[in-house]
């Protein structure tokens, strides 16, 4: 096969787009998806700051260096979640990558801040992996608004974004639907939140950071108890494989046509928010939950004698 653009041979073959790339043009067919992904959606200018999630794989570190190249103000943020034996890999393999591409970086760490994950693990009666995303985008949330960013853009592909659409279309979760998309607008107490990488399949990010020589952390978690929406993504690779295109087709067709209906059914149901009186975060009650789990894990900790 050749590349589409300059007829060398292709070494990334992209059947959705009936096109194939070369080492040198992929890039570029990745950088043109992601220019157009943040001026269709409007998701940021380059006079705004941008905080950027960084976990330490794929998606967040090719997100972060695609966005520096096109000259945005992105400081990174990873977060230690103080996972024995695994987060120490994660955080060093994002402090690699930004120092050698001279890139800003916040380090909040979980254990510091009172309840690492293997805390979770140990004493939360609820699946790990539930809390733990609850607490990263509670932090992720709450580090953008105090220091004043104007959006947080996390690396989130079209496989991340369908897998989720179709799980929330099987429930009919009328409230995750009215917010799925690529822009989350601001609101009181939340950042706004984008998804510049929505136009890209997990192959095509794989291929991206391959290509720019990034490092990335793949280890698994030792608490994951296989990745989630795992079946999902494979019943929508093989929907794919039979007819190119389908993903985009699905995800884009839901944002013109359906989404708003769903905004519009949450508009009525929406409960008020104030700032918990811990923390500062939107809450529906006095205290937020990430607050709530903070102090009963404490408390359990202290009647164990282990504080
Ligand atoms: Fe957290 Fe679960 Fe992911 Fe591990 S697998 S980092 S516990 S969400
Ligand atoms: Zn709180």
């Amino acid at each position: 096969m050749k590349c589409s653009r300059c007829k060398k041979l292709a070494c990334v073959a992209l059947p959705s787009h009936n096109a194939g790339f070369c080492p040198e043009c992929f890039p570029l067919f990745f950088s043109k998806q992601v220019a157009t992904a943040i001026r269709r959606e409007k998701m940021f200018t380059h006079d705004e700051r941008i905080l950027v999630a960084l976990s330490g794989g794929k998606d967040s570190l090719g997100l972060m260096l695609e966005l520096k190249l096109q000259g945005y103000d992105v400081t990174g943020l990873h977060i230690d979640l103080g996972i024995p034996d695994s987060s120490w890999k994660a955080r060093k393999k994002v402090e690699d990558f930004c120092e050698k591409n001279e890139l800003n970086l916040e380090v909040f760490e979980m254990e510091k801040w009172g309840l690492p994950i293997s805390d979770v693990n140990e004493f939360v009666d609820r699946p790990v992996c539930a809390v733990c995303g609850k607490m990263k985008r509670h932090h992720f949330n709450r580090i953008a608004r105090e220091g004043g960013y104007d959006a947080l853009a996390t690396g989130h592909n079209l496989d991340d974004e369908v897998a989720r659409l179709f799980a929330n279309t099987l429930r009919w979760d009328t409230a995750f639907l009215s917010d799925q998309g690529p822009v989350l607008p601001a609101a009181e107490g939340f950042v706004r939140k984008v998804k510049p990488l929505f136009r890209l399949t997990e192959f095509e990010t794989a291929n991206y950071a391959f290509l720019k020589g990034i490092e990335i952390h793949s280890d698994p978690c030792p608490y994951s108890t296989g990745a989630s929406f795992t079946n999902h993504k494979e019943l929508w690779g093989e929907l794919e494989y039979r007819s190119p295109g389908q993903k985009f087709q699905f995800y884009n067709g839901f944002l013109q046509r359906g989404k708003a209906a769903f905004a519009e059914l949450e508009k009525e149901i929406g409960a008020d928010l104030k700032p918990c009186e811990e923390c500062g975060s939107p809450t529906s009650v006095g205290v937020c939950s990430i607050c709530r789990i903070k102090k009963s894990v404490h408390q359990k900790k202290t009647e164990a004698g282990l504080v």
